[in-house]
C-alpha cells in the first residue's frame, strides 16, 4: 500500500491531474505496471509516423476526395455538413498537426504482436502533458526500486512546445500569441495548463483561452491576421471544436469560419479534421485509396497496421454488413463521425442501433473489426483505488507536422500516450475514467 500511496503523492505534487465529473480535483488514472514492447515494435511504429502525417496531410488537402466521400454522411449528420460547408468557402493554406494515431496491438499466426490502427486523431489531441508526467512517475518508481524494466522516456510536452515555437518564427509577428480554443468547462484543464506554461517559459509566448462563442464576440480580420482584444494571433490551437457540442448556435460557427478565413496557422485546419473522420478512415482502406496520396512502398506499410472497415450496406457472401455485424457482435464496433469518446457501440447496443436505422442513418456510421488484443495483469489505480486486473494497452504516437501551403517544412514523431483499461472495457478515454495513463517499457 505504501507504494500506492506514495505513486499518489507523486502524481498530485507532479500537476498529474484533472477534474473528476462533478469538478473536484483528483490525479489522474495511472497505470503502475509500463507496457512492455519490443525495441524493433517501438522503432518501427515511430517512423510510421511521418509516413501517416503525410498520407493525412495530402488527403486534408484533397477537397474533392473529402467532399465526395462525406456528403453521404453530411446527408444525415449536420455537424459533418456544416464542416464541410465551412471548408468549401475557405482557401488552402498553411496549417499544422498535432495528430496521435493510435493503435491497439494483435496478435499474429506466429505469435507475434503487431500495432493495428484504431484511428489517426487530427483534432484536439490530448494528454501531451499529462504523457510527460506520467513517464515522470514512472521514472521515479523505477529509481523507487517500485517499477522494473526499461522505461522508454517520453516527452511530447518540450517536443510540442519546440513545434509550436517555430510557428511563431515562421508567422513573424512580434508579441504574437496562440489562440487555445476551449471548451467552457473542462475536466482535463491542467492537460491544457501544462503547455500553455511551458510555452510562455521557454519562448515567451503567451495564450488566450477562449471558447468559438468567445471568438466571435472579441474577434476582427485585420489585414488578414486575426486580432482577438488587440492581439495577433499566429496560431490557434484547438481544443475544442471536435463535437457539436462546441457549436450551440451560429455564433460558434461564426467563431471558426472566422478562424479559418484569417492567415492565423491553424492547428488543425478544418480540412485536415475532415480528413481525420472515421468514413475518411473506411475509405482509406479499400484497395488503391492509401495508394493515390504516398508511395507504393508506404502505402504497403501503412496498410499492415489497417484491420477490417465497412460501410453498412456493402457485402459479403450476398449479405450487407450491418447483419453480419448483427450476428456477431462481438467482431465489430459501430462508429458515427465523432471524436472524444463514447460515441461507439458495441455488443447489444450496436445490435439495436443497427436494427433501428434507416438506410439514409446507415451512411453516417462505418463498422469496423474488432481489435483483440491479449490481456495483461497490471496494477491500475484510479482515485485512490489500486486493483490488480487483467488489462489491454492502447499506444498512441504523436507527430509535429508543418505544411506551409505550399510544401511540408517539418514531419516528426514527438513522443507517445500509453492508455492501459481493464480488458472488458470497449472505449479507451482517460477523463471518462475507462483508461489509465501509462508508459512504455522496452524489453
Ligand atoms: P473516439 O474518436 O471517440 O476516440 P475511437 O475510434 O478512438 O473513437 O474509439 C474509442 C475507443 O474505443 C478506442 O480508444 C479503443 O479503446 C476502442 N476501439 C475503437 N475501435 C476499436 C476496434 N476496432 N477494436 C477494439 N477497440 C476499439
Ligand atoms: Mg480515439
Amino acid at each position: 500500500m505504501q507504494k500506492i500511496t506514495d505513486a499518489i503523492d507523486f502524481a498530485l505534487t507532479n500537476g498529474l491531474i484533472k477534474y473528476d465529473a462533478s469538478f473536484k480535483l483528483t490525479h489522474a488514472p495511472f497505470c503502475l505496471s509500463p507496457f512492455g514492447l519490443t525495441k524493433e515494435q517501438v522503432t518501427s511504429m515511430e517512423q510510421l509516423t511521418p509516413v501517416f502525417n503525410e498520407l493525412m496531410m495530402n488527403v486534408g488537402q484533397d477537397n474533392q476526395f473529402l467532399k465526395e466521400h462525406l456528403s453521404d454522411a453530411a446527408g444525415t449528420d449536420s455537424f459533418v455538413r456544416g464542416l464541410l460547408d465551412l471548408h468549401e468557402r475557405v482557401a488552402f493554406s498553411h496549417h499544422l498537426q498535432i495528430s496521435r494515431n493510435d493503435f491497439l496491438m494483435s496478435l499474429d499466426q506466429n505469435g507475434v504482436l503487431h500495432p493495428r490502427q484504431v484511428e489517426f486523431n487530427s483534432i484536439a489531441n490530448s494528454f501531451i502533458y499529462l504523457s510527460r508526467q506520467v513517464n515522470l512517475l514512472h521514472q521515479h518508481l523505477t529509481r523507487e526500486l517500485i517499477c522494473e524494466g526499461n522505461l522508454s522516456p517520453n516527452n511530447p510536452l518540450d517536443e510540442m512546445v519546440d513545434a509550436l515555437g517555430e510557428i511563431f518564427d515562421y508567422y513573424g509577428v512580434d508579441d504574437a500569441h496562440l489562440l487555445m480554443v476551449v471548451q467552457p468547462k473542462e475536466q482535463n484543464l491542467f492537460d491544457q495548463r501544462g503547455i500553455e506554461y511551458r510555452l510562455l517559459e521557454s519562448r515567451g509566448i503567451r495564450t488566450l483561452r477562449m471558447t468559438l462563442e468567445e471568438v466571435a464576440e472579441n474577434g476582427v480580420l485585420r489585414d488578414g491576421h486575426l486580432i482577438l482584444n488587440d492581439r495577433t494571433i499566429a496560431l490557434v490551437y484547438f481544443r475544442a471544436g471536435y463535437t457539436p457540442n462546441d457549436y450551440p448556435g451560429e455564433s460558434a460557427w461564426k467563431g471558426r469560419e472566422l478562424i479559418e478565413t484569417s492567415s492565423a496557422v491553424k492547428c488543425p485546419s478544418v480540412g485536415m479534421q475532415l480528413a481525420g473522420a472515421k468514413k475518411i478512415q473506411q475509405v482509406l482502406a479499400k484497395p488503391g485509396m492509401v495508394e493515390q496520396f504516398i508511395s507504393p512502398q508506404d502505402a504497403a506499410r501503412v496498410r499492415e497496421t489497417f484491420v477490417g472497415m465497412y460501410e453498412l450496406d456493402e457485402t459479403i457472401d450476398e449479405k450487407p454488413l450491418y447483419q453480419v455485424a448483427s450476428e456477431s457482435p462481438g467482431q465489430y464496433v459501430l462508429k458515427p463521425q465523432r471524436e472524444g469518446g463514447g460515441n461507439n457501440f458495441y455488443d447489444n447496443e450496436m445490435v439495436s442501433r443497427l436494427k433501428s436505422m434507416s438506410e439514409q442513418e446507415r451512411k453516417a456510421y462505418i463498422l469496423m473489426e474488432r481489435i483483440q488484443s491479449p490481456a495483461e495483469r497490471s496494477i491500475l489505480v484510479v482515485d485512490r483505488v489500486a486493483e490488480e486486473t487483467d488489462t489491454v494497452s492502447e499506444v498512441g504516437r504523436y507527430a509535429a507536422c508543418f505544411h506551409d501551403g505550399e510544401k511540408i517544412r517539418f514531419n516528426r514523431d514527438i513522443g507517445y500516450l500509453v492508455r492501459t483499461k481493464a480488458a472488458d472495457q470497449n472505449e479507451g478515454g482517460v477523463c471518462a475514467g475507462y483508461a489509465c495513463l501509462n508508459s512504455l517499457c522496452l524489453s
